[in-house]
């Protein structure tokens, strides 16, 4: 399940959008003007974001604009509404970092599919891939987590920390990140709490010789090596 975040100040729009949307499996948020969205944004980031271009106040083009010079919501999918459809519109909606564009009026077919189409394209992290990195290997569908033959245990937090890093290795990621993608609610976490698995994760990872693949980026946050460090950090 996806979660949608919809901003559009035509409340018959949102409505009709939400409860496709619902329907096709979606977990949806509304904003009615780009102050709302971005306080959404900041509090939860989204799977995928259907943007109006015309709002109360600051534009989507600008929101859009803001999201794609942020690292933080710099990857997020932004599907753009408009009434305009000119090339010229078009191509400034997508220049603002819009993934797609949908002109007014649409099916909401078109948008469930324009949506679908999306996600697969900026999830290409399949969530069951099974990865394997220094003879660690995190196997999603049978939840294990193997060291050579051996069988590692890992809370499921630590188990989802562990796939996302082993998914993204070699980059660092702030806390605000980890807790984005492995949490994905962090309303009410502290960012220390990343910390605290961290530790966990690699005290799981120990007795494989493993937890040194977990490096701790001073002032950042953690990165997850393919070689793992001499020393244990
Ligand atoms: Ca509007």
């Amino acid at each position: 399940m996806s979660r949608v975040l919809i901003v559009e100040d035509e409340v018959a729009i949102a409505e009709l959008v939400a409860i496709n949307l619902r329907h096709a499996g979606h977990d949806v948020v509304l904003a009615s003007s780009a102050e709302q969205a971005q306080a959404e944004v900041d509090a939860v980031l989204p799977d995928l974001v259907v943007l109006d271009w015309m709002l109360p106040g600051q534009s989507g083009l600008a929101l859009a604009r803001r999201w794609r010079a942020d690292a933080r919501t710099k990857a997020l999918p932004v599907i753009m509404l408009t009434a305009r459809g000119e090339e010229v519109d078009r191509i400034a909606g997508l220049d603002a970092g819009a993934d797609d564009y949908l002109v007014k009026p649409f099916s909401t077919q078109e948008l469930l599919a324009r949506i679908r189409a999306v996600l697969r394209r900026k999830a290409p992290e399949a969530l069951e891939q099974t990865v394997q990195i220094a003879g660690l290997r995190v196997e999603p569908d049978t939840r294990r987590v193997l060291a050579d033959q051996q069988e590692l245990k890992l809370g499921p937090t630590e188990f989802k920390l562990l796939h996302f890093l082993m998914t993204h290795p070699e980059r660092v990621h702030s806390r605000k990140q980890l807790l984005d993608r492995v949490w994905g609610d962090h309303v009410f976490i502290e960012e220390r709490t990343v910390d605290v698995h961290v530790k966990r994760l690699r005290d799981a990872l120990a007795p494989a010789g493993c937890s040194g693949l977990i490096e701790t980026v001073r002032g950042v946050g953690y990165r997850l090596a393919r070689q793992p460090a001499a020393m244990p950090a």
